[in-house]
Protein backbone atom coordinates (compact mmCIF):
# COMPACT_ATOMS: atom_id res chain seq x y z
CA UNK A 1 0.00 0.00 0.00
CA UNK A 2 1.19 3.53 -0.97
CA UNK A 3 2.15 5.81 1.83
CA UNK A 4 1.31 9.04 1.63
CA UNK A 5 2.36 12.27 2.95
CA UNK A 6 -0.64 13.16 5.29
CA UNK A 7 -0.11 9.86 6.74
CA UNK A 8 2.97 10.81 7.47
CA UNK A 9 2.19 13.80 8.78
CA UNK A 10 -0.53 11.66 10.61
CA UNK A 11 1.77 9.87 12.34
CA UNK A 12 4.46 12.26 13.59
CA UNK A 13 1.26 14.05 15.33
CA UNK A 14 0.47 11.11 16.91
CA UNK A 15 3.97 10.75 17.92
CA UNK A 16 4.41 13.89 19.70
CA UNK A 17 5.81 16.49 16.87
CA UNK A 18 4.14 19.62 16.43
CA UNK A 19 5.30 20.47 13.11
CA UNK A 20 6.56 18.34 9.78
CA UNK A 21 6.96 19.27 6.60
CA UNK A 22 8.76 17.16 3.32
CA UNK A 23 11.12 18.44 0.94
CA UNK A 24 12.94 17.28 -2.12
CA UNK A 25 16.45 17.10 -2.17
CA UNK A 26 19.06 19.28 -3.95
CA UNK A 27 22.01 22.10 -4.20
CA UNK A 28 21.34 24.27 -1.25
CA UNK A 29 20.74 27.95 -2.29
CA UNK A 30 22.91 28.75 1.15
CA UNK A 31 25.95 27.41 -0.04
CA UNK A 32 27.86 30.68 -0.83
CA UNK A 33 26.90 32.06 2.21
CA UNK A 34 28.51 28.73 4.39
CA UNK A 35 31.88 29.34 1.97
CA UNK A 36 31.81 33.13 3.52
CA UNK A 37 31.03 32.08 6.76
CA UNK A 38 33.63 29.31 6.63
CA UNK A 39 36.42 31.51 5.67
CA UNK A 40 35.41 34.39 7.90
CA UNK A 41 36.74 31.90 10.70
CA UNK A 42 33.03 32.61 11.86
CA UNK A 43 33.01 28.46 12.86
CA UNK A 44 36.06 28.83 15.16
CA UNK A 45 36.99 25.42 15.66
CA UNK A 46 33.95 23.78 14.74
CA UNK A 47 36.05 22.35 11.72
CA UNK A 48 33.59 19.37 11.24
CA UNK A 49 31.16 21.73 9.29
CA UNK A 50 34.38 22.39 6.97
CA UNK A 51 34.79 18.49 6.25
CA UNK A 52 31.06 18.71 5.88
CA UNK A 53 30.49 21.81 3.90
CA UNK A 54 30.09 19.80 0.42
CA UNK A 55 27.61 17.72 1.49
CA UNK A 56 25.78 20.59 3.35
CA UNK A 57 25.97 22.35 0.17
CA UNK A 58 24.02 19.71 -1.58
CA UNK A 59 21.54 17.83 0.21
CA UNK A 60 21.47 14.84 -2.08
CA UNK A 61 25.50 13.91 -1.23
CA UNK A 62 24.02 13.13 2.48
CA UNK A 63 22.21 9.97 1.47
CA UNK A 64 22.99 9.15 -2.25
CA UNK A 65 19.90 6.37 -2.02
CA UNK A 66 17.36 9.64 -0.38
CA UNK A 67 15.01 11.54 -2.55
CA UNK A 68 13.32 13.19 -0.14
CA UNK A 69 13.09 14.51 3.56
CA UNK A 70 11.08 14.46 6.30
CA UNK A 71 11.57 17.23 8.72
CA UNK A 72 10.07 17.00 11.97
CA UNK A 73 10.08 20.16 15.28
CA UNK A 74 9.95 18.25 18.89
CA UNK A 75 8.62 21.40 21.21
CA UNK A 76 10.54 21.20 24.36
CA UNK A 77 9.50 24.49 25.92
CA UNK A 78 8.46 24.04 29.58
CA UNK A 79 7.73 27.29 31.01
CA UNK A 80 9.39 26.51 34.88
CA UNK A 81 12.44 26.20 32.98
CA UNK A 82 12.81 29.83 32.56
CA UNK A 83 16.42 30.36 34.52
CA UNK A 84 17.03 31.90 37.80
CA UNK A 85 18.79 35.11 37.47
CA UNK A 86 20.69 34.40 41.16
CA UNK A 87 23.24 30.96 40.27
CA UNK A 88 24.65 30.32 36.81
CA UNK A 89 22.23 29.94 33.83
CA UNK A 90 22.24 27.09 31.82
CA UNK A 91 20.30 26.68 28.24
CA UNK A 92 16.78 25.55 28.66
CA UNK A 93 17.29 22.40 26.39
CA UNK A 94 20.16 21.45 28.57
CA UNK A 95 18.11 20.91 31.85
CA UNK A 96 16.15 17.45 30.80
CA UNK A 97 17.81 14.82 29.43
CA UNK A 98 19.48 14.83 26.32
CA UNK A 99 17.23 15.70 23.28
CA UNK A 100 19.28 13.53 20.71
CA UNK A 101 17.82 10.64 23.14
CA UNK A 102 13.85 12.14 23.21
CA UNK A 103 13.55 12.89 19.70
CA UNK A 104 15.08 10.39 18.27
CA UNK A 105 13.25 7.25 19.84
CA UNK A 106 10.30 9.03 18.35
CA UNK A 107 11.81 9.87 14.94
CA UNK A 108 13.41 6.14 14.92
CA UNK A 109 9.27 5.20 15.28
CA UNK A 110 8.11 7.62 11.96
CA UNK A 111 11.29 6.02 10.01
CA UNK A 112 9.34 2.00 10.90
CA UNK A 113 6.25 3.47 9.14
CA UNK A 114 8.40 4.47 5.90
CA UNK A 115 10.40 1.10 5.73
CA UNK A 116 7.26 -0.52 6.88
CA UNK A 117 5.64 1.11 3.25
CA UNK A 118 8.93 -0.18 1.08
CA UNK A 119 11.47 2.61 1.60
CA UNK A 120 14.33 1.15 1.00
CA UNK A 121 16.40 3.99 2.73
CA UNK A 122 14.56 6.29 6.34
CA UNK A 123 17.55 7.40 7.96
CA UNK A 124 16.93 9.82 10.94
CA UNK A 125 19.03 12.92 12.05
CA UNK A 126 18.07 14.99 15.09
CA UNK A 127 21.30 17.45 15.18
CA UNK A 128 23.89 14.65 13.85
CA UNK A 129 25.44 13.81 10.61
CA UNK A 130 26.17 16.28 7.77
CA UNK A 131 22.53 18.18 7.82
CA UNK A 132 22.12 22.08 7.72
CA UNK A 133 18.81 21.40 9.93
CA UNK A 134 17.11 24.63 9.93
CA UNK A 135 17.44 25.06 6.02
CA UNK A 136 15.73 21.66 5.13
CA UNK A 137 13.20 22.86 7.67
CA UNK A 138 12.63 26.17 5.41
CA UNK A 139 12.81 24.31 2.61
CA UNK A 140 10.24 21.51 3.70
CA UNK A 141 7.52 24.88 5.00
CA UNK A 142 8.02 24.54 8.68
CA UNK A 143 9.45 28.15 8.83
CA UNK A 144 12.20 31.42 8.39
CA UNK A 145 15.60 31.26 9.52
CA UNK A 146 15.57 34.64 11.28
CA UNK A 147 18.26 37.28 12.26
CA UNK A 148 18.84 35.46 15.27
CA UNK A 149 19.99 32.39 12.96
CA UNK A 150 17.29 30.26 14.73
CA UNK A 151 14.19 28.54 12.62
CA UNK A 152 10.74 30.27 13.39
CA UNK A 153 7.64 28.90 13.22
CA UNK A 154 4.72 30.92 13.05
CA UNK A 155 2.25 30.55 15.97
CA UNK A 156 5.22 28.50 17.67
CA UNK A 157 8.27 30.64 18.15
CA UNK A 158 11.37 28.73 17.62
CA UNK A 159 12.14 26.33 21.21
CA UNK A 160 11.86 23.03 19.56
CA UNK A 161 14.39 20.73 17.92
CA UNK A 162 14.59 19.43 14.68
CA UNK A 163 14.78 16.17 13.22
CA UNK A 164 14.56 14.74 9.76
CA UNK A 165 14.53 11.27 8.18
CA UNK A 166 16.23 11.17 4.63
CA UNK A 167 14.38 8.38 2.67
CA UNK A 168 13.75 7.21 -0.82
CA UNK A 169 10.36 7.08 -1.00
CA UNK A 170 8.64 9.50 -3.29
CA UNK A 171 6.38 11.32 -1.15
CA UNK A 172 4.85 14.69 -2.03
CA UNK A 173 6.55 17.69 -1.13
CA UNK A 174 5.67 20.99 0.69
CA UNK A 175 6.52 24.66 -0.77
CA UNK A 176 9.01 26.16 0.94
CA UNK A 177 9.07 28.91 3.18
CA UNK A 178 8.93 31.84 1.15
CA UNK A 179 8.37 34.55 3.74
CA UNK A 180 10.73 35.95 6.58
CA UNK A 181 9.00 38.05 9.14
CA UNK A 182 11.20 39.81 11.01
CA UNK A 183 10.81 42.98 9.84
CA UNK A 184 11.93 45.50 11.46
CA UNK A 185 12.36 43.50 14.29
CA UNK A 186 16.19 43.90 16.09
CA UNK A 187 15.69 42.68 19.34
CA UNK A 188 17.77 39.67 19.01
CA UNK A 189 20.59 41.24 17.99
CA UNK A 190 20.38 44.28 20.50
CA UNK A 191 20.40 41.35 23.31
CA UNK A 192 22.98 39.71 22.64
CA UNK A 193 25.38 40.20 25.27
CA UNK A 194 28.89 39.15 23.11
CA UNK A 195 27.66 41.16 19.62
CA UNK A 196 28.29 37.74 18.53
CA UNK A 197 25.89 38.80 15.32
CA UNK A 198 28.32 40.08 12.67
CA UNK A 199 24.84 41.33 11.36
CA UNK A 200 21.40 39.84 10.72
CA UNK A 201 21.44 36.40 10.13
CA UNK A 202 25.18 36.06 10.03
CA UNK A 203 26.28 34.80 13.45
CA UNK A 204 29.96 34.82 14.47
CA UNK A 205 30.17 31.54 16.55
CA UNK A 206 33.36 32.33 18.01
CA UNK A 207 32.29 34.97 20.35
CA UNK A 208 28.72 33.21 21.12
CA UNK A 209 28.22 31.54 24.33
CA UNK A 210 27.10 29.08 23.34
CA UNK A 211 29.62 28.37 21.45
CA UNK A 212 32.44 29.33 24.12
CA UNK A 213 30.75 27.21 26.43
CA UNK A 214 30.01 23.98 24.54
CA UNK A 215 32.37 23.70 21.42
CA UNK A 216 35.59 26.15 22.70
CA UNK A 217 37.92 23.32 24.35
CA UNK A 218 40.18 25.65 25.64
CA UNK A 219 40.38 28.69 28.42
CA UNK A 220 37.55 31.06 27.47
CA UNK A 221 39.17 34.65 26.59
CA UNK A 222 38.78 36.99 29.69
CA UNK A 223 37.07 39.23 27.50
CA UNK A 224 34.78 37.33 27.18
CA UNK A 225 34.35 35.28 30.37
CA UNK A 226 33.75 38.75 31.63
CA UNK A 227 30.38 38.69 29.57
CA UNK A 228 28.95 35.46 30.22
CA UNK A 229 26.10 36.71 31.83
CA UNK A 230 26.31 34.10 34.49
CA UNK A 231 25.66 31.43 31.32
CA UNK A 232 27.30 27.97 32.44
CA UNK A 233 25.91 26.03 29.64
CA UNK A 234 24.40 27.39 26.34
CA UNK A 235 22.47 30.76 25.92
CA UNK A 236 19.01 31.51 25.17
CA UNK A 237 19.15 35.18 25.12
CA UNK A 238 18.26 35.49 21.46
CA UNK A 239 15.73 33.15 21.80
CA UNK A 240 13.93 34.43 25.07
CA UNK A 241 13.72 38.14 23.36
CA UNK A 242 12.31 37.35 20.14
CA UNK A 243 8.75 38.37 19.96
CA UNK A 244 7.91 35.17 18.50
CA UNK A 245 8.71 32.95 21.15
CA UNK A 246 6.88 35.61 24.08
CA UNK A 247 3.96 35.36 22.03
CA UNK A 248 3.21 32.03 21.26
CA UNK A 249 5.84 29.65 23.01
CA UNK A 250 3.32 26.61 23.73
CA UNK A 251 4.32 24.21 26.75
CA UNK A 252 5.19 20.83 25.28
CA UNK A 253 3.61 17.73 25.73
CA UNK A 254 6.70 15.70 26.09
CA UNK A 255 7.28 15.16 30.12
CA UNK A 256 11.26 13.70 29.23
CA UNK A 257 11.57 17.55 28.11
CA UNK A 258 11.19 18.77 31.65
CA UNK A 259 13.88 19.94 33.87
CA UNK A 260 15.24 17.24 35.87
CA UNK A 261 16.39 19.72 38.44
CA UNK A 262 20.08 18.29 38.34
CA UNK A 263 21.35 22.09 38.92
CA UNK A 264 18.81 22.86 41.83
CA UNK A 265 20.85 24.92 44.41
CA UNK A 266 24.30 24.31 42.98
CA UNK A 267 26.69 26.12 44.89
CA UNK A 268 30.16 27.26 43.13
CA UNK A 269 32.12 24.78 44.26
CA UNK A 270 29.32 21.93 43.05
CA UNK A 271 31.25 20.71 40.01
CA UNK A 272 34.60 20.88 41.72
CA UNK A 273 33.53 18.40 44.17
CA UNK A 274 32.48 16.13 41.51
CA UNK A 275 33.73 13.42 40.33
CA UNK A 276 33.98 11.91 36.79
CA UNK A 277 31.91 8.89 38.13
CA UNK A 278 29.59 11.14 39.89
CA UNK A 279 29.22 13.57 36.85
CA UNK A 280 28.69 10.65 34.67
CA UNK A 281 26.04 9.46 36.99
CA UNK A 282 24.22 12.44 37.10
CA UNK A 283 24.59 14.01 33.47
CA UNK A 284 26.13 11.16 31.42
CA UNK A 285 22.52 11.30 29.57
CA UNK A 286 22.16 15.02 29.42
CA UNK A 287 23.66 18.05 26.84
CA UNK A 288 26.36 18.59 30.08
CA UNK A 289 28.26 15.39 29.20
CA UNK A 290 29.05 17.09 25.85
CA UNK A 291 31.69 19.27 27.07
CA UNK A 292 32.28 17.03 30.54
CA UNK A 293 32.80 17.66 33.44
CA UNK A 294 36.18 19.29 33.08
CA UNK A 295 34.49 22.17 30.88
CA UNK A 296 31.76 22.14 33.11
CA UNK A 297 34.18 23.29 35.75
CA UNK A 298 35.15 25.64 33.55
CA UNK A 299 32.17 27.33 32.57
CA UNK A 300 30.75 27.30 36.33
CA UNK A 301 33.92 29.22 37.13
CA UNK A 302 33.76 31.61 34.72
CA UNK A 303 29.64 32.02 35.05
CA UNK A 304 30.15 32.30 38.49
CA UNK A 305 33.01 35.14 37.55
CA UNK A 306 30.87 37.19 35.60
CA UNK A 307 27.80 37.26 37.87
CA UNK A 308 29.79 38.71 40.66
CA UNK A 309 31.11 41.89 37.82
CA UNK A 310 27.58 42.56 37.21
S1 LIG B 1 23.06 32.48 22.07
FE1 LIG B 1 23.50 34.28 23.39
S2 LIG B 1 25.62 34.83 22.94
FE2 LIG B 1 24.91 33.47 21.27
S3 LIG B 1 24.15 34.84 19.72
FE3 LIG B 1 22.38 34.32 20.99
S4 LIG B 1 22.31 35.97 22.55
FE4 LIG B 1 24.34 36.03 21.59
S1 LIG C 1 14.02 38.84 17.81
FE1 LIG C 1 13.10 39.90 16.07
S2 LIG C 1 14.74 39.98 14.52
FE2 LIG C 1 15.33 38.45 16.05
S3 LIG C 1 14.62 36.50 15.22
FE3 LIG C 1 12.98 37.27 16.54
S4 LIG C 1 11.63 38.45 15.17
FE4 LIG C 1 13.56 38.13 14.09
Amino acid sequence: MTLTAQEVKARAAELGFVACGITDLGPSSRGDALDRWLRQGYGGNMRYINRQAKKRKDLRLIDREARRAVVILDNYYYPETAHADSIPRTARYSRSTDYHIITLKRINQLAELLLEHGAKTARPYVDTGPVPERELAERAGLGWIGKNTMLLRPGLGSWFVIGSIFTDLPLDVDPPFATDHCGSCTKCLDACPTDAFVEPYILDATKCISYLTIEYKKEIPAELAGQLGGWAFGCDICNDVCPWNLRFATEATIPEFRDRGELRGADEAFFDRMTEGEFEARFGDTPLARPGLERMRRNWRNAWGSLRKT
